[in-house]
């Protein structure tokens, strides 16, 4: 690019402000839409879940807020509460009475509430617990879910017969080792008709209802669901990140019972959790929405699938699109997608290295860049979001409100990267150069990532994909100059969208202890910032004709 100072670094200015907005779009369009929906009135059509309707069921349910752990008074007085309601509703509401042993050793008498819709043969499960910990009312853990499985059973109460049965378990004595759900399978005759399980939780209480969990082969179950909800938001990593945890809800026992199905929960501000704090007053009325609509999305799909295709089939790799669609591919794919990502990006860069005598000592510098941004920006923020939360800037299980102060990180260790990149060497390369060398990196990841954990992997093929796409179209005569740097552009925002998610998924998920993986995952999106980054800095050593 040559032409007089003035110009060029006008084009600069412009190309910096575009980055700074695109930046900034994509970061806020990603955290907006990383939430649960708007709550439905009270007065909307009656065949729509609405949270105002089932707070106020909520409400009446807790009563004084007193905690109603399982044998206590205010447990049986939560129960008698909860049939009077399915009373209401014209339901023949059973109580299911037995005593039940957990696999840690604690044992107590339970009491289930059931409710059966016939249909066919094979039956879908709605599963939520009344009980509370005695350390609080339980209004999000797992109150909300009830709420929302009333007003759910109060929409199904109206709607026309259905092709599979329903079963609506309300069960006991969860927080002491599932025992109400070990009951339920050990002793109810619907436990042999029931094929696939919906079950709610909360782990927090507020943030997006996410389906975080899966129990038996995954492709038909992420099929149905791709089909069936309004707002997703789920991924086939959170699944995979959620099996390493040492947690478990009901859906762990239906597991063992050879029932497939989804875990449905909320998890922002876990620091109330189990708490005094898990009370309405904290309880996000949106959080209930989106649970609701994510029960009767679900319940209202399987009312109609073909359960048993659902159990068969293999896994899946899924992830949600910004809350408005999900994609998904079956596992094995994800290796060949890998390999044909980075024969796309290799091919694009055996193309430039024809045209420039110098491009292959560029890539080894671009390389060597792109590593040293990986590392700092994933240490620097890190260390950056360590410092927020011990200054008590931002709780270390607050919410993704507190979005301004975790994306904080970001802008400065992005700050700190683009110093790093701007030596002379790296800022003498090629466009194409800065462009295969920031993306060959890439390509290793991504099928190193694909064999490792393919449950992850849309998170590297997807970029390389897209970056392969653009290096293919840029070999040709008319690639290069403004257009590699707009496409650049483009991978950036893809980038953002892409991994934010992650990030604030795994603030709600892990809390700021999570800070070397929320780095690291700043890291990798740094990395597409490598090949705008040369054309926005300013020109410190770069002298007319080398780039
Ligand atoms: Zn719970």
């Amino acid at each position: 690019m040559t032409g007089p100072p003035g110009r060029r670094l006008s084009g600069r200015h412009l190309k910096g402000l575009l980055v700074a907005l695109t930046l900034l779009v994509a970061f806020s369009v990603a955290w907006l839409r990383f939430a649960a929906p708007a709550p439905v009135a009270a007065n909307a059509a009656s065949e729509l879940f609405s949270a105002e309707r089932a707070l106020v069921q909520l409400r009446l349910l807790l009563g004084d807020e007193a905690p109603h752990p399982v044998g206590s008074a205010a447990n049986a007085a939560v129960r008698e509460r909860i049939v009077a309601r399915l009373l209401a509703l014209g339901y023949q509401p059973e109580v299911q009475r037995g005593f039940s042993c957990g696999r840690y050793g604690r044992c107590s008498e339970v009491q289930n509430i059931v409710v059966t819709l016939p249909g066919g043969p094979e039956a879908v499960l709605l599963v939520a617990h009344y009980d509370s910990v005695p350390a609080g009312p339980g209004a999000a853990d797992d109150g909300a879910a009830v709420a929302a499985l009333l007003e759910v059973a109060r929409v199904l109460a109206t709607s026309p017969a259905r092709r599979n049965t329903i079963v609506l378990l309300i069960d006991d004595g969860e927080e002491v080792g599932l025992l109400g759900a070990e009951l339920f399978m050990a002793k109810h005759p619907m436990a042999k008709q029931a094929r696939v399980v919906i079950n709610l939780e909360a782990r927090g209480t507020s943030g997006p209802s996410m389906m975080f969990e899966t129990a038996g082969p995954t492709a038909g179950l992420v099929r149905l669901l791709a089909g069936a909800l309004d707002r997703p938001i789920t991924s086939s990593l959170f699944s995979a990140v959620y099996e390493q945890m040492p947690n478990d809800t009901d859906l762990t026992v239906f597991r063992r019972g050879g029932l497939v199905g989804y875990n449905v929960a909320f998890l922002d501000d876990a620091r109330h959790y189990h708490t005094a704090q898990d009370n309405l007053q904290h309880l996000s009325t949106a959080s209930l929405q989106h649970h609701g609509d994510n029960a009767l999305g679900l319940l209202d799909a399987l009312a109609a699938a073909d359960l048993e295709a659902l159990s068969r089939g293999g896994d899946a790799v899924w992830f949600d699109v910004l809350g408005f669609c999900v994609v998904h591919w079956p596992r094995g794919w994800s290796l060949p997608l890998a390999l044909l990502a980075v024969a796309l990006l290799w091919g694009g860069a055996a193309g430039a290295a024809r045209r420039q005598p110098r491009f292959w000592s560029g890539l080894g510098w671009i390389l060597g860049a792109t590593l040293a941004v990986i590392v700092l920006v994933t240490t620097v923020s890190a260390v950056l979001v360590g410092l927020l939360a011990a200054a008590g800037l931002v709780h270390q299980f607050g919410a993704n409100s507190a979005f301004p102060l975790v994306g904080v990180p970001a802008v400065v260790a992005a700050t700190v990267c683009c110093l790093v990149v701007r030596t002379r060497r790296v800022q003498r390369q090629s466009e194409a150069a800065r462009y295969a060398g920031g993306w060959s990196l890439w390509g290793l990841l991504t099928i190193a990532v694909a064999v490792l954990l393919p449950e992850g992997s849309y998170l590297f093929i997807v970029p390389a994909l897209a970056a392969g796409l653009v290096a293919l179209v840029a070999r040709s005569p008319a690639g290069g100059g403004w257009w590699v740097w707009l496409a650049s552009l483009v991978l950036l925002l893809v980038m953002v969208l892409l991994w934010f998610p992650v990030v604030l998924a795994l603030v709600a998920a892990v809390g700021l202890f999570g800070q070397l993986a929320i780095g690291a995952a700043y890291g990798l999106m740094a990395t597409a910032a490598i090949p705008v980054l040369g054309l926005v800095l300013p020109p410190r050593t770069v002298r007319d004709g080398q780039l």
